[in-house]
């Protein structure tokens, strides 16, 4: 069993007997128990603790300082491990489990020179003779409330516990309240090693050494404090030890929705980060950018609900900095505008966590911005306000509304959607023109932003009817009046219109980034996965005439194996490259291979014809392709030269979670750039189908696929490429 959190089988189970009132007392190692007792339990005032101390029990006869370098000690405890390592660089530590008689069995048959123990089992089993030293508090720092027996009960039982409590012992209560105090203080789950011991000297001062070490066992801090408060001991050690272990925590502005309105250096520390605790605002395209293996705590906040109370939101923050050494707090918009930025600041400030603040746009300037409404302008406005409409209470915020009616400046409401019309009315009874221009707007700078336009008078009434939703903002000023000129947002020829696209693996698609530049709304559904073969073609490629890529993973998928099994590009000196257009040849030069020669138009027709021009009988071609590729090509060129085809890659089919999309009529339309994805997407939605608005193919071979399983009318792209298919999906929108 670990020393700490961890809590063993019998500690379980005696809490189950207990809550069952099949028991009344449970009797523990304090050392055992995790830093709270279980739910509906307590622990009653503790008795007078046992040797706080461990020890060595060594096989030979002799002392600690003599045992020879390289000599071996046994350990189950990773705190106790490290800081032998500490005392004694020279010798070894292995793992070691059992109870006492185990151990000590286990010392002599595996010939271990030596196993440290608590003194306080080995002083209740009278075995103290077996201990060759007592490791000294400044040498190896107990575990907390080591020697320390927890006794257990359930809340509310008063009488047993005074009994109980009748028998306790101040002096072990408060080095129990310090040392515990750390542990619950420091917060670490029981793979970390973590130590305290409290004693009291003849002056009644505490004093307290707490020690913290990593999960791997390559740092550890230490704290010595004293005082003549337990628990403020508890408090000031695990400080000292975060000023020297806590990793940074980075405060990053995300930005107010679009993804790229994020600052270059908040995007470094997304993608440096070990850890991410974001928030609903946090766009999911930052998200996609952190690296592998960084893990993402949600902890978000929709009006009314909070997901994580602010102080557990806090101490999560605490706690995560001790884990890795960059955690970042991703926050809507700029952290410091009404995002509580600064009260995570201020508590880690005071629990000691180094952290810096990476200001973000705010949607307070950003939103009117892409609604088409400068904050300040000369003539019109001369300023701005931006507040909260929101109180702590979830009252309309005490608010100067005689300083904001009486002044010419902008006017913004953060969080006041559902108080629009008390606002308006607030600033006509304190002297602003009913015929003030407003403005509302709703998820702003995202292609579902929206806004509505009115006057103050009537600014509640025509939101509440255009139906707009949560988070959005109020503007009351001239500078309104602009939007008519300025509108660049909302006039892209997308704006408004949402694209479904069905994709092969999981990184968000370059067709998707082209269609929301042009303001359109986009949802991606996963249909494939491509896996990489490991085919040894190395002779294959080597004597070939021409190599042929149809596609970005074919050749990526190539180049991991080709180099991985030890090939040199300077082998590939005498070979051609034939790619299938533009994007794959673009990728191949990336990888230092330029194509000589890539097809006017983008489709495996164009190829076979363009390379066909090219031979002249016999050579060989070798086609590096997905297993499942169809033999399109082989059919057109297998009578002119010797056609070879190495699988390289699969694209393995996912079922689609439809789930979580929107029924398909929802979407004005959807956009196919393979038949493999068009031919699991069908299978998926089966006659739902029939409801899609519209469908939009790459190139032939797709829009065939399409045909010939009974979808209608297709639209396919003049030029086979993503641009292409996006100007045929303007086209058709804007006709
Ligand atoms: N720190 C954030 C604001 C947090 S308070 C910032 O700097 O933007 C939350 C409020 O911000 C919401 O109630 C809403 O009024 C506003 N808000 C945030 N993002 C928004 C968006 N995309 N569109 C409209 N309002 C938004």
């Amino acid at each position: 069993m670990h020393e700490i959190g961890d809590k063993g089988v019998f500690v379980k189970e005696i809490e189950q007997e207990l809550l069952e009132k099949r028991v009344d007392i449970g009797v523990h190692s304090m050392k055992d128990m995790p830093p709270k007792p279980a739910e509906g339990l307590m622990f009653t005032k503790a008795w007078e603790r046992e040797d706080p101390r461990d020890v060595l029990i060594l096989r030979e006869e002799q002392s600690f300082s003599d045992l020879p370098g390289g000599a071996v000690i046994g350990t189950g405890s990773r705190r106790r491990e490290v800081q032998l390592k500490k005392l004694r660089p020279d010798i070894k530590v292995v793992n070691i489990r059992g109870n006492i008689d185990t151990r000590i069995r286990k010392m002599n048959e595996e010939g271990l020179d030596g196993i440290v123990l608590a003194a306080a089992g080995l002083h209740r089993l009278g075995m103290q003779d077996r201990i060759a030293c007592y490791l000294e508090a400044g040498e190896m720092i107990s575990a907390p409330a080591q020697g320390v027996l927890a006794l257990e009960i359930r809340k509310g039982e008063k009488e047993l516990l005074q009994m109980l409590d009748a028998l306790g012992d101040d002096e072990t209560a408060n080095a129990v309240e310090a040392e515990r105090g750390f542990l619950q203080e420091i917060d670490g789950d029981c793979h970390v090693p973590v130590g305290a011991v409290c004693e009291r000297n003849k002056d009644g001062v505490f004093s307290l050494k707490a020690m913290f070490g990593d999960e791997e066992g390559r740092r550890q801090a230490y704290a010595f404090v004293s005082g003549s408060e337990p628990r403020e001991l508890a408090k000031r050690a695990a400080v000292i030890i975060r000023r020297q272990m806590a990793g940074m925590v980075s405060l990053v502005g995300a930005g107010p929705g679009d993804p790229g309105l994020i600052t270059v250096k908040g995007l470094h520390a997304i993608q440096e980060a070990d850890c991410i605790v974001y928030d609903r605002l946090a766009s999911p395209d930052l998200l996609a950018e952190a690296k592998l293996g960084c893990e993402k705590i949600y902890v978000g906040k929709e009006s009314h609900h909070h997901t994580l109370p602010q102080e557990e939101i806090n101490r999560l923050l605490v706690r995560k900095s001790m884990q890795y050494e960059k955690t970042v707090r991703l926050k809507g918009g700029d952290a410091y505008v009404f995002g509580r930025g600064g009260e995570e600041c201020l508590f880690l400030r005071e629990c000691g966590v180094p952290f810096e603040v990476i200001p973000g746009i705010t949607s307070a300037v950003a939103g009117p911005a892409y609604a088409g409404i400068p904050i300040t302008h000369r003539g019109k406005s001369l300023g701005f306000h931006v507040v909260t409409a929101h109180d702590k209470n979830d009252a309309l915020a005490d608010i100067d509304f005689h300083a904001l009616a009486n002044g010419t400046e902008t006017c913004v409401f953060l969080m006041g959607l559902s108080k629009t019309g008390e606002i308006a009315e607030r600033l006509m009874d304190e002297g602003m023109s009913p015929q003030t221009d407003a403005a509302v707007i709703s998820c702003a700078t995202t292609p579902s932003q929206k806004t509505c336009i009115s006057d103050l008078m009537h600014i509640s009434e025509d939101a509440r009817r255009a139906g707009l939703v949560s988070p959005a903002l109020i503007v009351v000023g001239e500078v309104v009046s602009l939007r008519d000129e300025l509108n660049f947002f909302e006039q892209r020829p997308l704006f408004g219109k949402k694209y479904l696209i069905p994709k092969i693996g999981e990184q968000p698609t370059m067709l998707r980034g082209l269609l929301l530049a042009q303001g359109a709304g986009v949802d991606e559904i996963q249909v494939g996965q491509i896996m990489q073969m490991q085919t040894d073609f190395a002779d294959g490629v080597l004597d070939a005439d021409w190599l042929v890529f149809t596609s970005k993973n074919g050749v990526e998928s190539f180049f991991e194996a080709f180099l991985k099994r030890g090939g040199d590009l300077r082998s590939l000196a005498g070979v051609k490259i034939a790619a299938i257009g533009a994007k794959t040849a673009q990728f191949l030069q990336q990888c230092g291979l330029r194509a000589d020669l890539t097809p006017d138009e983008f489709h495996s027709s164009a190829l076979a014809d363009c390379l066909r021009a090219q031979l002249t009988g016999g050579e060989k071609v070798v086609y590096l392709r997905a297993k499942n590729a169809d033999d399109h090509l082989r059919r057109n060129l297998e009578d002119v030269c010797r056609f070879t085809e190495i699988a390289v890659y699969e694209n393995q089919p996912i079922k689609p979670d439809l789930a979580s999309f929107c029924p398909i009529e929802n979407y004005d339309g959807v956009l196919f750039t393979c038949a493999s994805s068009a031919g699991r997407l069908l299978e998926t939605l089966g006659d739902a189908w029939e409801k899609a608005k519209a469908v939009y193919s790459i190139g032939p071979r797709t829009t065939a696929y399409l045909k010939k399983h009974g979808v209608k009318e297709v639209c396919q792209a003049e030029c086979a490429t993503y641009e292409g298919l996006v100007d045929a999906v303007v086209t058709s929108e804007t006709l």
